[in-house]
């Protein structure tokens, strides 16, 4: 028997845990601590613990599948290669639309970007950020020039204030809850606002239940109260900001009062006040968020209004502040980074902008050049041209991406995605989008593979193969590769390795051009920006300046605007709709995981029990919720945890989808989908 171990770095939440996979006689057995890791220190929440038990599971893919007659048909890799190849070719370049995957490396990512932009010439490429944080991309650049988490993870547990806004952040980044308990035992007072009683609720020393959808005006009530008492940071303000008069305009309005948000909200005045000066006479404060935050169609106004919060303080550029944005997905942060978005090419390079064309039409060298210089569809966009727009989008490229059970009012999507002429899923696993899928090609999960991710902190990290892939399935970009030489372009996809397509990457983006397989492979890796081999890249963002040409931070004046669809008297509740300890996302990965799917097998709705009582629902009852959208058979649980008037569904669980009854409406900017947000109903069955 031969046991090996091989350090690497989790493929769940945005963290970016690292432990070791313990290998035996060649295949993935278990976990073991990684201690080196300055980020968890050997430690890792249950998700990571069992993060080896789906790798080889019976149901991996381990053959391109054909469908023929509705049916598929195991195929050789010539075969699925021919087919894909010839019904690409046949397509006009916008016609065509990819997305790619916050799962896979930023190689993977960065591969499929060229191949979309370069091989199919096509504009439209997306992933699964759209859905979780475009909001903070668009609204962080907007204030500070660079759409990222601005501190690092460990730098939390040096806050003198946490504030956690729409993060249930000891359930889904428990690695970072981590550094919350630790800035608590150096004496931080910790203020939590989320309208369920969440594990993190539990540790707050300050928790405030508000009315989802209330965050701009919760935020500009602190920040009256700031001010009124004088606890802005009056330097920092005049040398480093623009636009903080009208800021004030706006929150000293008699809107935001403690009385008058405090109806808005639902939060008492009085916990308003505290929250507003444990936060404002901190000598360092640090606020998280997550997609309670951005997950609305005021979610750029929301992100925007956290970095005017931490403006106003002069909690930025320095050690226990910033605004910690944490990034769902393991790579989200990655893919972002990777352009694969519709508006960018790597590290945020506009396509718009003809010199940043020019450069990678250059350095990629098709002889046939590569896509207009013009901004795609977001994948949220994708979703509606193709059931508004028949024709203009016909075919696909989905790689490890589940629309089907990830993306709101899921009829819409699945009528959308059956619009398609051709569509070709690249996935571990055969899931509820590969179902609809007419090639599907099997892939190799993060255990077999070498790589990078970035984590939510900005820190880029290695993936390191422990085992072979299972059957026929090939590493991402080996399967990009090949179908691109297929397609007459294996010139411009050489590769014989990931290292080879990272420092590709790296040559074009200046926020990677430090990087190299050499620098990152040691346990404290580096965070970007890192411009040049010497530089020892970047943990904390906007030391002295912000990331605009000038230099300054931009506080945006903003209203409080109520959520697309509000309760009325058909639809009286309001629905918000996240995520569990026990399972990631889809459950593509968690859910063939027989530890944790054993720990919470299936999906619910939360009642508070004074609805409950009124309607007549008991707990573990089945019932009906029911939306505009449809409507869903789910366990009802009836807990004083969630607000009189709110419910919350878990949406991992494909039986009771969430997303059968989520509002695709969307912010008008990031084109952000409000799920946090809308009017449901449920009745007894
Ligand atoms: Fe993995 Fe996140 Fe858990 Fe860390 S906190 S072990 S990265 S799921």
């Amino acid at each position: 028997m031969t046991l090996k171990y091989v350090a690497t770095t989790c493929p769940y939440c945005g963290t970016g845990c690292s432990f070791n996979l313990v290998v035996q006689d060649g295949k993935v057995v278990g976990t073991a601590p990684y201690r080196r890791s300055p980020v968890n220190e050997g430690k890792v929440c249950p998700k990571g613990t069992y993060a080896h038990e789906f790798v080889n599971s019976p149901d991996r893919l381990t053959k391109p599948l054909i469908k023929k007659d509705g049916k598929f048909v195991e195929a050789t890799w010539d075969e699925a290669y021919d087919l894909i190849a010839q019904k690409f070719k046949s397509y006009k370049p916008d016609e065509f639309a990819a997305l790619a995957s916050a799962r896979v490396s930023n190689e993977e990512n960065y591969l499929l970007m060229k191949f979309t932009r370069g091989v199919m010439k096509s504009r439209h490429i997306d992933h699964c950020a759209r859905l979780c944080h475009a909001s903070t991309v668009a609204g962080l650049a907007a204030s500070f020039g660079s759409g990222a988490m601005t501190n690092s993870i460990g730098d939390i547990a040096e806050s003198k204030c946490v504030f956690i806004l729409g993060s249930n952040t000891f359930e889904q980044h428990p690695l970072i809850g981590r550094r919350v308990m630790q800035a608590k035992k150096n004496g931080a007072k910790i203020i939590y606002a989320d309208p369920r009683y969440t594990a993190t609720a539990k540790q707050a020393d300050l928790y405030m239940p508000f009315v989802s959808g209330s965050d701009v005006a919760i935020l500009n009530c602190m920040m009256q109260e700031i001010i009124k008492n004088g606890w802005e940071d009056k330097e920092f303000i005049a040398n480093r900001t623009k636009d903080y008069e009208k800021l004030k305009e706006v929150v000293m309005k008699d809107t935001y009062s403690l009385e008058n948000v405090s109806k808005i909200s639902g939060i008492p005045a009085e916990s308003l006040k505290t929250a507003a000066e444990w936060f404002g006479t901190a000598e360092s404060a640090a606020l998280l968020y997550s997609m309670g935050i951005t997950q609305h169609t005021v979610g750029v106004d929301n992100v925007r209004s956290t970095a005017n919060l931490q403006m106003l303080t002069g909690n930025l550029g320095k050690r226990g502040g910033g605004v910690n944005a944490l990034r769902g997905q393991n790579n989200v942060q990655g893919a972002c980074d990777m352009g694969a978005l519709p508006v960018v090419f790597t590290g945020y390079q506009k396509v718009i902008d003809e010199s940043a064309h020019k450069k990678f039409a250059d350095a990629w060298g098709f002889p046939d050049g590569i896509c207009e210089p013009k901004n795609g569809y977001e994948v949220t966009v994708m979703m509606d041209v193709l059931t508004d727009n028949p024709g203009e989008l016909k075919a696909m490229y989905i790689m490890g991406e589940n629309p089907m059970l990830s993306d709101p009012d899921l009829t819409h999507v699945k009528h959308a995605i059956e619009s398609l002429e051709f569509l070709v899923v690249q996935d571990i696993f055969l899931t509820e989008t590969a179902e609809l899928a007419d090639v599907v090609l099997p892939a190799a999960c993060y255990a077999e593979r070498d790589g990078t991710q970035t984590s939510t902190e900005r820190r880029v990290q290695m993936w390191r193969k422990a085992q072979d892939p299972p059957g026929e399935a090939k590493v991402d970009w080996q399967i990009i590769s090949e179908l691109a030489a297929k397609m007459g372009y294996a010139d411009q996809f050489p590769y014989q390795s990931a290292e080879e397509i990272f420092d590709e990457m790296a040559a074009v983006t200046p926020s990677y051009h430090g990087m190299n397989y050499e620098r990152l492979n040691r346990p404290e890796a580096l965070h970007w920006p890192c411009p040049a081999v010497d530089h020892p890249g970047t943990p904390i963002l906007h030391i002295g300046k912000f990331s605009h040409p000038d230099g300054m931070g931009v506080f945006a004046p903003l209203e409080w605007k109520p959520p697309a669809e509000v309760p009325d008297a058909e639809y009286p509740f309001v629905l918000t709709t996240g995520r569990v300890l026990w399972h990631w996302h889809t459950g593509t990965m968690t859910r063939r995981s027989a530890t944790l799917d054993h720990e919470v097998p299936t999906g619910w709705i939360e009642i508070n029990p004074e609805d409950a009582q009124a309607l007549g629902i008991k707990d573990k009852e089945m019932i009906r919720a029911i939306t505009r959208r449809g409507s869903v058979d789910v366990p009802a649980r009836v807990t004083r945890d969630i607000m009189k008037g709110v419910m919350f569904m878990p949406f991992h669980f494909k039986e009771c989808a969430a997303n059968v009854l989520t509002n695709n409406a969307l912010d008008p900017v990031a084109k952000i989908p409000e799920f946090k947000a809308c009017a449901v109903k449920v009745e007894k069955i």
